[in-house]
């Protein structure tokens, strides 16, 4: 019965021949993508690593579980513990599954100002969420701090901190970054993505350095109002934001200890407008047939710009973060771009995807 229905699998053109264990099982591993109508038209190949199949929906899976890994192997959580972390999104949707399938309690703090569905999402997977003042990182009330000083209360409990966790990054270098190494043979260069932690772009941006004996330049793209670009380019100064950005989960204030492991060996960094990242958005949609969120079509403008600086015929390769799912009801929004004025963006012929 089994085999038979493989067969009938591969026939559809499914080939996988092989079961993984459980949900942590079956994080990583995503198929790497070129984008061939961009690549077509840059004259470059553009590809991009689809984290959105991860089974909680985003790159974020890859970080969750690498710091409870890490954790349980440093023995700092037992059977029935807890996780406690402050998180506005992907990272505590990563954990709260991650959680429900090795049995442990999950406690989300998170900014008052989140959506509706952020939170149904995390407490339908059982997390306790408690949303806080959203507050400043200078200010002791700020979620980050919050989450920590909860976990210190408890036994048997740890505080992921996910943003100067290093174990978030090592999760990448021993997983992501081997997997774009294996699936391009190697043969890329360049890859860039946005931070948020610093997780991913620190722990690929290592793994491939290091593997092509700093062939591949990686470069660091940043939203407006996020700080990175400008350190990296002033060579380590870090001034003061200004601006703002619709993307979700990425830009950064300071210089987090995932990012601060790989920050002086970037080739360079750029920020890249919400004007192209949105129409991004569409552009993906329409002619790649891919639904993906804003940090995405961010970090796809950044491939094909660095494509351009490296040349005709360049191979460059990015992070499809994930799904535009959770992000829909403003993304889609007629009313929500006109709001953000952003409507005129979106080129004519792909406005009709705004259904919202
Ligand atoms: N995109 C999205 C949608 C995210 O939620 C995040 C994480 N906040 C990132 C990109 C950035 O990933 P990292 O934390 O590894 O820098």
């Amino acid at each position: 019965m089994f085999s038979a229905l493989r067969v009938a699998a591969r026939a559809r053109g499914f080939t996988s021949s092989s079961t993984v264990d459980g949900f942590t099982g079956s994080v990583g591993n995503t198929p790497l993508i070129l984008l061939k109508g961009l690549s077509e038209k840059t004259g470059s190949q553009i590809y991009g690593k689809a984290e959105f199949q991860n089974p909680g929906g985003s790159v974020k899976d890859r970080a969750a579980l690498g710091v409870v890994r890490s954790a349980e192997e440093k023995g700092l959580i037992k059977p029935g513990g807890t996780v406690v972390e402050g998180t506005a999104g992907n990272t505590g949707i990563g954990l709260a599954h991650v959680c429900r399938a090795k049995g442990y309690n999950c406690v989300i703090y998170m900014p008052d100002n989140q959506s509706q569905e952020k939170i149904d999402l995390l407490r339908m997977l059982g997390a306790d969420v408690r949303p806080v003042p959203a507050v400043a990182y200078d200010n002791p009330q700020n979620y980050n701090h919050q989450a920590r000083d909860y976990a210190k209360t408890l036994t048997n409990a740890i505080w992921t901190d996910q943003f100067d966790n290093t174990a978030n990054a090592h999760a990448h270098y021993i997983s992501t970054g081997p997997e774009i190494w294996e699936q391009t043979n190697g043969d890329l260069d360049g890859f860039i993505c946005a931070t948020g932690t610093g997780g991913t772009l620190a722990g690929v941006g290592k793994y491939l350095k290091e593997k092509s004996g700093g062939k591949i330049q990686i470069w660091l793209a940043d939203p407006p109002g996020s700080v990175l670009t400008s350190y990296v380019n002033s060579g380590g100064k870090l001034i003061e934001r200004s601006g703002s950005s619709i993307t979700e989960g990425i830009g950064q204030g300071r210089i987090t200890n995932n990012l601060g492991t790989f920050v002086n060996e970037l080739s360079g960094a750029f920020t890249v407008q919400d004007e192209k990242s949105i129409a991004m958005i569409y552009e993906l949609l329409h002619t790649e047939g891919l639904y993906l969120g804003a940090s995405t079509a961010l970090n796809v403008v950044a491939a094909v710009e660095l494509a351009g600086k490296l040349g005709r015929g360049s191979k460059v390769a990015t992070i499809l973060c994930d799904g535009a799912y959770r992000y829909q009801s403003r993304l889609f929004s007629k009313k929500w771009l006109k709001m953000k004025g952003l409507e005129d963006a979106i080129p004519e012929h792909l406005k009709k995807y705004a259904v919202l």
